[in-house]
């Protein structure tokens, strides 16, 4: 790199962990965020001695960079960003910058669904048996923060699509692709093709001594891996067919395959339940045998691993009735597999922010398993034009606690009421975490 400035552009978790980051290493940095900063974020700034403004950008002040550092959050078509990539002032992203301070091995995690559920449990997995692993990228403390706060042999990293964005010479020495399914396409032109490159950068400087683990199930992933040249060992995952090295459930049984000594557990024995879980559990296990972790603590860490929070969590009975929180699924895919996995009669909490969603995919599970469908959204036009003629009964509401109030009279000792709202939280909640707290908060109170 030519100069010495560099500029981040956004105060969140990944901006701050970044220009710390860049401050430790002796650049001369300043930061600059549209909206305010939490007072927490400019603590550590000040503590730092990072200059930084907030609630608008002065643009000299960020177009005379040498290299910027873009948070995750800001689109390419923001003016300022626009500017700079017109001005060629080359933009990377927060973990390519902290991938070049970092000698640790990366285990990288992408997809658009089960990124935290199977970044936890391997790093869950790696804890548990001594090693000196750190936990990072779209979820805890940024992994820039921890590259100059901390001093770990491993990383777990969740990378998210727009953290793959800017990312150039980062490589992981273990990636996975869990599955593409058409998400943020606002961010992407609406073409789903430069949201799958995206991901795809998961794989990007990978050699022969490094791994990638995909899901050989995945119509996407599968059409585009032909069409690509990776380096790295392929290492498929599938509950549809057996493979020879990798990891594929077989009879109730899954079966991971890699290195002499093959491991195998029945499905039903998995903490994490329902057929998204047994993907996210075979990764997780199959990068195990990649760390030469011992079969007996990879089936430790595979039984007794809890679901992360608003992830088809069980929160509590009631009267014979089931609630399950599954705030976090914010888009059809999410909600279709947590559908696929009940196994009782479904009172199914719907809505929010649509994000362009095609519910279609969900009409055959609704009409086997949900009775009623409560939503819970300021605009639920689109819902009912799609379930009206599905369900017997369909009704709205506009908080919590009225949807939870409402889904309780609908079910009976038996049945199950599910949030999984397919839908952004926004119209409504801060954010997922507050509407599934804001949920438990009501089941709670019945
Ligand atoms: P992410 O971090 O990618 O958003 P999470 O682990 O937080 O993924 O899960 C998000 C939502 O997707 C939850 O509702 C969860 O039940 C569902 N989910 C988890 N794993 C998968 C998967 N492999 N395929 C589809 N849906 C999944």
């Amino acid at each position: 790199m030519a100069g010495n400035r560099i500029v981040v552009l956004g105060g969140g978790e990944s901006g701050v962990g970044a220009a710390v980051l860049a401050k430790v290493k002796g650049f001369d940095v300043f930061l600059s965020d549209m909206s305010t900063l939490s007072s927490d974020y400019k603590k550590t700034l000040k503590k730092n001695g990072v200059p930084f403004e907030e609630g608008g950008h002065t643009w000299e002040n960020v177009l005379n960079a040498d290299e910027i550092i873009k948070s995750p959050g800001i689109p390419d078509t923001a003016p300022l960003v626009a500017k700079a990539i017109e001005t060629g002032i080359p933009i990377i992203s927060e973990i390519e910058f902290a991938g070049r301070y970092d000698k640790a091995k990366k285990i990288c995690i992408t997809g658009s669904n089960g990124k935290t559920t199977t970044t936890s449990l391997i790093y869950y997995m790696l804890k548990n048996v001594g090693l000196n692993v750190g936990l990072g990228g779209n979820i805890g403390r940024s992994y820039a923060y921890q590259v100059a706060t901390e001093h770990y042999d491993i990383y777990v990293l969740e990378l998210s699509s727009f953290q793959l964005d800017n990312m150039y010479d980062f490589k992981a020495d273990i990636a996975i692709l869990l599955n593409i399914t058409p998400d943020h396409l606002d961010r992407y032109g609406y073409d789903l093709q430069n949201y799958v490159n995206a991901k795809f950068r998961i794989t990007q400087n990978m050699a022969a001594e490094d791994c990638f683990i995909f899901c050989s199930d995945d119509e996407i992933t599968i059409k585009n891996l032909n069409q690509i040249v990776i380096k790295a060992q392929m290492l498929p995952i599938s509950q549809e067919k057996e493979v020879e090295v990798g990891a594929y459930t077989l009879g109730g049984r899954m079966h991971v395959n890699y290195g002499g000594d093959p491991y195998e557990m029945p499905v039903s024995d998995l903490s994490l339940q329902g057929k998204h879980n047994v993907y996210n559990t075979m990764a997780a296990a199959l990068t195990g045998k990649l760390m030469n972790i011992k079969n007996e603590s990879i089936r430790k860490a595979l039984t007794s691993f809890m679901p992360v929070e608003h992830r088809m969590e069980k929160v509590l009975s009631v009267r014979g009735v089931l609630y399950v929180n599954d705030s976090k699924a914010t888009n059809v895919n999410s909600t279709w597999y947590a559908l696929e996995c009940m196994t009782t009669p479904v009172v199914l909490i719907l809505g929010g922010k649509d994000k362009g969603n095609d519910y279609s995919a969900l009409f055959d599970l609704v009409r086997e398993k949900v009775k009623a469908i409560v939503c819970m959204g300021v605009d639920n036009t689109k819902i009912h034009a799609a379930f009206d003629d599905k369900v017997a009964t369909i009704v709205d509401t506009s908080s919590a606690a009225e949807a939870v109030k409402q889904a309780s009279l609908l079910a009976k000792e038996g049945d199950t009421v599910l949030l999984s709202p397919c839908c952004a939280s926004f119209d409504l909640f801060k954010s997922y975490e507050d509407r599934g707290q804001q949920f438990k908060e009501a089941v709670r109170n019945l």
